[in-house]
């Protein structure tokens, strides 16, 4: 797919969602995309259901009330999302415009870019075990695209949180037998799907192994068996087909690093004018960017998705004045939010 846009915002962490806003209140529209499959970074992720107690005048505001206040707030501009897909690749065109393309094959031509990336993209945990490489998706895998792969195959779900159990669960049918292994009897997900799955394992249609695993035998890229530890037991070997890892996920910069931009560490450089980056036309906001004196807070975020946005509108219409105008009383504004016919 190629698509040609104004701008791509990297990034719907909060602070690419109020960037949405502010590019929409100067009549820019956005395409925003997440490696995650929803919009929210860090507040969906991984601290939805926390109250936060410093958006202003919001004495308390829950993470995830948040993403979805600022989802409301963004949809007078019609954002338009590409989801599940990390941007791998960012680079500048012989006329200027940046080409973008993601892990999916989505390709964008932009003329300007927002990289509001947070702490860089959720990926999978991995299993931390030899040979682990050679057979990740084959009979490793982290996400489940086609549950039909599992049928009648013996399958070892690792992990104790929501995801593992409702894969569990929703194997179980599937597959010919389902073992859940974790290292403790405590689970971190709904407790309607741990009941569900004591259940099962009572009647005997699941299996649940208390411990971690420690080795992999495989044969010709034919996993075998693995090796179940816990510190009580002693180890066990159980025959599988497939094994699903489900130990969460964690942001990783990936290749952020290779796009060119100077960089601190793992944050990128700008001004505190413009949020520009060292290449004119990319700008950075929230987590990702650094400058003397940041403090990676949600509200620094939503300051310079404002400051940005005036720099984006002057980047691509250079000849334009870029006024400061009231969304109270700009009938302009107004206009754009879709508040009212022109007064
Ligand atoms: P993020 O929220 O990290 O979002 C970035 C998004 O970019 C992610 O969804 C990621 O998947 C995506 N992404 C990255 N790289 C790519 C790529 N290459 N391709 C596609 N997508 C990509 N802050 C406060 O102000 N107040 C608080 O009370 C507070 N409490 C917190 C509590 C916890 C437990 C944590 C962990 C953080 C807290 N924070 C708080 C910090 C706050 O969550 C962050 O400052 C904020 O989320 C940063 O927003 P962001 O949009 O810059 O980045």
């Amino acid at each position: 797919m190629n698509i040609n846009a104004d701008t791509v915002i990297i990034g719907a962490g909060p602070a690419g969602l109020f960037q949405v806003f502010e590019l929409g209140l100067h009549d820019i529209s956005s395409h925003v995309v997440d490696a995650l499959p929803q919009p929210g970074g860090q507040c969906t992720e991984l601290y939805p259901d926390k109250p936060i107690y410093d958006i202003p005048a919001l004495p308390v505001c829950g993470a995830q009330e948040l993403v979805d206040r600022l989802l409301k707030q963004s949809e007078p501009f019609s954002p338009e999302f590409h989801l599940g897909q990390e941007v791998r690749c960012l680079t500048r065109e012989g006329d200027g415009t940046f080409h973008v393309e993601t892990s999916t094959g989505t390709v964008f031509n932009a003329r300007t870019v927002v990289v509001a990336a947070g702490v860089g993209a959720f990926q999978p945990r991995r299993l931390k075990l030899d040979a682990v490489e050679d057979l990740e998706d084959k009979v490793i895998h982290y996400k489940v695209s086609d549950p039909a792969v599992f049928a009648n195959k013996r399958i070892i779900v690792l992990g104790g949180g929501d995801s593992a159990l409702d894969w569990v669960l929703e194997l179980q049918g599937i597959a010919r037998h389902v073992t859940l292994v974790h290292r403790s009897s405590n689970f971190r997900a709904a407790p309607a799907s741990v009941t569900k799955f004591m259940n099962l394992v009572e009647a005997g249609d699941a299996d649940f192994v208390q411990g971690n695993v420690v080795s992999l035998e495989q044969r010709g890229g034919v996993l075998e068996s693995v090796g179940v530890m816990d510190a009580d037991t002693p180890r066990r070997d159980i025959e599988l087909d497939h094994l699903l890892v489900f130990y969460g996920l964690s942001p990783r910069l990936g290749p952020i690093a290779e796009w060119g931009l100077d960089r601190v560490k793992s944050q990128i450089e700008v001004d505190t004018e413009k949020f520009q980056t060292s290449m004119p036309g990319v700008f950075a906001i929230g987590d990702i960017n650094t400058y003397p004196g940041k403090r990676k807070l949600i509200l620094s975020g939503f300051h310079e998705a404002a400051l940005a946005a005036f720099a984006v509108k002057q980047y691509l219409d250079p000849e334009a004045k870029v006024h400061l105008q009231y969304t109270t009383t700009s009938t302009r504004l107004h206009e754009r939010l879709g508040l009212k016919e022109a007064e």
